[in-house]
């Protein structure tokens, strides 16, 4: 186990949901995205809900691909290192970034964690973003593809009501598959829900939990 590198975000670009901070935000993850090409890195933002599975999602995307890439993970939350701790057992480096008071990653933060994997070698981030269904879409950090997850217990409405974040995503995941029976929620509702909010949206449905999906998110992150 690798113990998780933890920061805490007291300055930074203190973020109201301004044009100036979008903005700045949005000049910033361009240059990210330079340096992660620059560097020969991939990276990947999973947004969505707490308890939506992104976690578990990337827990399972770190062990099928650990003996392929050298991987890293950056964990975004407001206030606690689970998420990081999580993934340092296997093996991985981890770095959880507390926001405090933001609700959402931004791309500076990204960036200053991003140098600090570069110094292990990584030649992949997985970015998990803070808990939120809003504001992340928002506030690109740079990556090569953003990922929003959603789980079948959420609830039928969730992605009609939450139509902005899909639309700033390239990939859906609609997680729990194994849950839906249960739920009474119909998966293709959703996918064909998902697909009217951004045409060009690629949907995966996965059970993180029994793997159904995951080598399918592979392929669709080109992986
Ligand atoms: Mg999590
Ligand atoms: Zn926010």
């Amino acid at each position: 186990m690798v113990k998780p590198v933890i920061i805490k975000v007291d300055e930074g670009l203190d973020i109201e949901l301004e044009e100036d901070f979008i903005k700045a935000n949005e000049r910033i993850a361009l240059l990210n995205r330079k340096i992660f090409d620059k560097y020969n890195l991939k990276v990947f933002d999973f947004m969505g809900s707490i308890g939506s599975g992104k976690t578990s999602i990337i827990e399972r995307l770190v062990e099928a691909l650990k003996g392929k890439y050298k991987i890293g993970v950056i964990a975004g939350d407001t206030s606690t290192s689970i998420d990081a701790e999580r993934i340092s057992k296997y093996g991985v480096p981890s770095i959880q970034i507390n926001t405090g008071r933001e609700c959402h990653l931004d791309a500076l933060m990204v960036r200053r964690a991003t140098k600090k994997l570069l110094k292990k070698g990584v030649n992949i981030i997985f970015i998990e973003n803070v808990g939120n269904l809003i504001c992340p879409a928002d506030f690109p950090l740079g990556a090569h593809k953003r990922v929003v997850v959603v789980s079948v217990t959420e609830g039928e409405y969730m992605i009609r009501k939450k139509q902005d974040i899909f639309r700033a995503a390239d990939l859906a995941i609609i997680n729990k598959k194994d849950m839906a029976p249960y739920m009474g929620v119909n998966i293709e509702n959703l996918v064909k829900d998902a697909i009217e909010a951004n045409s060009k949206i690629k949907v995966i449905v996965t059970s993180a939990k029994t793997g159904e999906g995951i080598n399918e998110l592979i392929s669709a992150l080109e992986l």
